[in-house]
């Protein structure tokens, strides 16, 4: 009894198995540029969900900057009222961008200088040369002993930079917030943190592999059943804000496989009737947080599926032998365009076996193969009734230990004969 109730279990858990990984290798058969667009519009509506009817200034950039990317349609309004705040801003700051929190003046706050150079180059403005004021000068020239920025916004200035200044900038936030094999600290580790820190390295991904490497690691312990969990100790569960952020760090630094994969968890488990529209917990309620989060994440896999590049998944394989080659079959998940790689047929693995001769056996050399079992023998030793000695080959080491003890064998038997013989 006990036996077929494991059996059983056993066979349930492959059926779930294998279920499973038909879910993720679905091919929809749609092409990329219907995938890409299906993409542009989810982001499209998230963008409208969270930003749509406001108007934005110097201290809401990357609110902006948001919207912007999210494929919003900006109209001149939108755009003048936002540059006429950042020309009065420029005036009265003498050409630095300041950040207000909490009353508090912060003329050194490299997030928000991100914020706006990236708003202004996607709105065609030159921020080099703004009414007068070159911002990317001013950027580059700040108090670098007491500049900061808040950790989620790194990733704005280090997006802005030019090379060497992006390089100066990311060591700074790695020095502040990053711990090898922890992730990013900001008031505790969690998926999102490092998840952000993983983005923010878009950019200089080359000059910091170890850490993206670190990175990507450990994300992948948030990921539970569908999707990612915030952290261990408080949101210990699946969330949508979690999963849309382990997407965008896999985008951003280009792993095709794993942000397809995460992009479905988080269109099947957390996205609502709405198309772009996310809830935090699960895909019934709407929250406006999810959805900017989501907003913000797609933006970064849209860039990144633009190349069109098939999301290939093994859908089967067939070993190469000793005896022939093998193939095998990938499938993309979006368009299902498949393709075929020959498995080259493999070379016997021989393990040798030197097998002794004794008194009523020859001995030889076995050559067993370590994948099929293919065997023969060679090196034939005369079993040591007959004459060992004249049949030993001392060419090596095993061969002279047998002769060796042939010699002694055959002394022994030598004394016991005359031996025998006194006797008689
Ligand atoms: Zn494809
Ligand atoms: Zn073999």
């Amino acid at each position: 009894m006990k036996k077929l109730v494991s059996s059983l279990l056993v066979c349930t858990i492959a059926v779930m198995m294998s279920f499973s990984s038909i879910g993720i290798v679905q091919a929809k058969q749609q092409t990329h540029e219907e995938f890409l667009q299906e993409v542009e519009r989810k982001l499209k509506n998230a963008g409208e969900y969270v930003y749509g009817g406001q108007s934005f200034t110097v201290s809401s950039s990357s609110d902006f900057l948001n919207y912007i990317r999210s494929g919003a349609d900006i109209n001149d309004q939108l755009k003048k009222d936002y540059l006429n705040d950042l020309k009065d801003h420029l005036n009265k700051y003498n050409g630095k961008i300041v950040a207000t929190f909490y009353g508090n003046e912060n003329e050194n706050d490299l997030g928000l200088y991100g914020a706006v150079i990236l708003v202004l180059k996607e709105l065609e403005v030159n921020p080099e040369n703004f009414e007068g004021y070159n911002i990317v000068n001013t950027f580059e020239n700040v108090d670098f002993s007491i500049a900061s920025a808040n950790p989620y916004y790194y990733r704005l200035a280090i997006e802005a930079a030019n090379p060497e200044y992006k390089i100066k900038i990311t060591d700074q936030f790695i020095e502040g917030y990053y711990t090898f094999g922890k992730g990013m600290d900001n008031f505790g580790y969690s998926c999102d943190n490092t998840s952000m820190f993983l983005t923010s390295l878009l950019t200089v991904k080359d000059n910091y592999a170890q850490y993206v490497t670190d990175a990507k690691k450990i994300i992948l312990n948030y990921e539970k059943e569908n999707g990612f969990i915030g952290e261990e100790m408080y949101t210990n569960y699946v969330n949508s804000d979690s999963t849309a952020y382990a997407m965008m760090a896999f985008s951003a630094i280009g792993d095709v496989n794993q942000s397809y994969r995460i992009y479905s968890l988080l269109i099947q488990n957390f996205e609502t009737e709405n198309s772009g529209l996310f809830g935090y917990k699960d895909n019934q309620n709407v929250s406006e947080y999810s959805t900017k989060d989501a907003a913000i994440s797609l933006y970064y896999f849209k860039e990144f599926i633009k190349n069109g590049d098939h999301v290939y998944t093994v859908v089967s394989r067939d070993d190469a032998t000793c005896y022939q080659d093998g193939k095998e079959i990938r499938e993309c998940m979006i368009c299902g365009h498949q393709e075929t790689t020959v498995l080259k047929q493999l070379d016997h693995q021989y393990v040798t076996t030197v097998v002794n001769p004794t008194v009523n056996n020859q001995g030889y050399t076995l050559h067993k193969c370590s994948l099929c079992g293919d065997e023969y023998k060679d090196q034939f030793v005369t079993a040591m009734q007959n004459s060992a000695i004249q049949s030993v080959d001392t060419s090596d080491q095993t061969n002279i230990l047998l002769y060796v003890s042939a010699v002694i064998i055959s002394g022994m038997s030598i004394i016991y004969l005359l031996r025998k013989k006194s006797v008689l």
